[in-house]
């Protein structure tokens, strides 16, 4: 839990990955992890463990197996600073802004990060008039207050600097949760798949991409730098068994293990996969289930269609309130992403 604590309390918004970049890098780096480590030039970290056994012949070319999971969380980019010396953002990434009202925020510039508020344009409660109270404001409205005056804020901030909500890891019952946990989980189970990974076969390309959460930008390029014979797509997805969602819209459930993504919006998922998948999962007696979601996208999808096509399947931990600072993911199905991740690449 250590090292995902880490990975959720490292801001990093799309098209500023590299915090998140360094912490993966450092961590498999020291504990050697890979046999060539190298970086894209639109920043994905792209780690290589060559075959560690022959597949049939001697001189066969091994399979190249590309896992994915993308760095990036969602947050917000510094679009402008006014005469008061109150910041408005830019989102980076898909936010509701019925989740904004009232947060603490970090702003992160090269001085060093600077904690905030954030809150909506208009007047509070005991000021605002009925249709103030019923009006949802668009993410734009949404200020951030350093509490400095205009001109030592002038001194700090530039346009583009980044901003993410903060909120601590914590455990609460059976599960995690925190900030991000979309998708500093994915980025987790390749390290810890990797880790707990004996003999292979293949050639295994564990790739944390950019700019997912503003359209799966850097997965692209990084599939056509790797040409993988096959994909997996590590991410996380709605779990939505909770009140006032009709049960057959839960998605996923809390607790079964790791969601084998059949479709999505963006992708469908090779079905000799899912199969495969499946059948390791009831050998070895790991949870997994199956899921769809009806809208919604990841990187599975730009990998599976680069160059002459990929074979791939989207894993996905399930996560409850998803997109807020307190996602949160039962830890059975943490467990079962990476031991299920693990299993299948010892077979491919
Ligand atoms: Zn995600």
């Amino acid at each position: 839990m250590k090292l995902l604590q880490t990975l959720t309390q490292t801001p990093s918004v799309p098209g500023r990955e590299d915090r998140i970049r360094k912490v993966i890098q450092e961590y498999i780096t020291t504990n050697n992890l890979f046999d060539e480590v190298s970086i894209d030039a639109m920043g994905s970290l792209i780690g290589l463990r060559k075959a560690r056994r022959n597949q049939g012949s001697p001189d066969a070319r091994p399979m190249r197996v590309m896992l994915a999971a993308h760095m990036d969380q969602i947050g917000f980019l510094v679009r402008y600073i006014d005469e008061n010396g109150y910041l408005r953002v830019n989102p980076v990434g898909g936010f509701d802004a019925r989740n904004l009202f009232a947060r603490k925020v970090r702003v992160c510039c090269s001085s060093g990060d600077l904690p905030g508020i954030m809150n909506a344009s208009g007047k509070p409660i005991h000021i605002a008039s009925e249709a103030d109270k019923k009006k949802i404001p668009e993410v734009t409205e949404f200020f951030v207050d350093l509490g400095l005056n205009a001109e030592q804020v002038r001194a700090k901030i530039v346009i583009g600097d980044m901003v993410v909500l903060d909120g601590p890891f914590e455990e609460v019952g059976h599960s995690v949760v925190s900030q991000c946990l979309d998708n500093r989980i994915g980025c987790w189970a390749q390290i810890r798949a990797i880790e707990n990974l004996r003999s292979h076969s293949c050639d295994i390309y564990a790739v944390w991409t950019v700019q997912e959460e503003v359209g799966l930008r850097g997965a692209q390029p990084a599939a056509f730098g790797v040409n993988p014979d096959v994909a997996v797509a590590c991410d996380t997805t709605l779990c939505c068994k909770t009140p006032g969602v009709p049960d057959e819209d839960r998605v996923s459930l809390s607790g079964d293990g790791v969601c084998l993504h059949v479709m999505d919006g963006s992708m469908i998922s090779d079905i000799g996969l899912i199969d495969d998948f499946e059948k390791i999962a009831r050998s070895r007696d790991i949870k997994c289930q199956r899921a769809i979601l009806p809208r919604g996208g990841q990187d599975g999808a730009v990998i599976q269609r680069s160059r002459s096509g990929v074979k791939t399947i989207a894993l996905a931990c399930p996560v409850k309130y998803i997109h807020t600072v307190t996602e949160m993911a039962h830890k059975d199905d943490l467990d079962s992403y990476h031991r299920l991740l693990t299993a299948w690449l010892e077979t491919v």
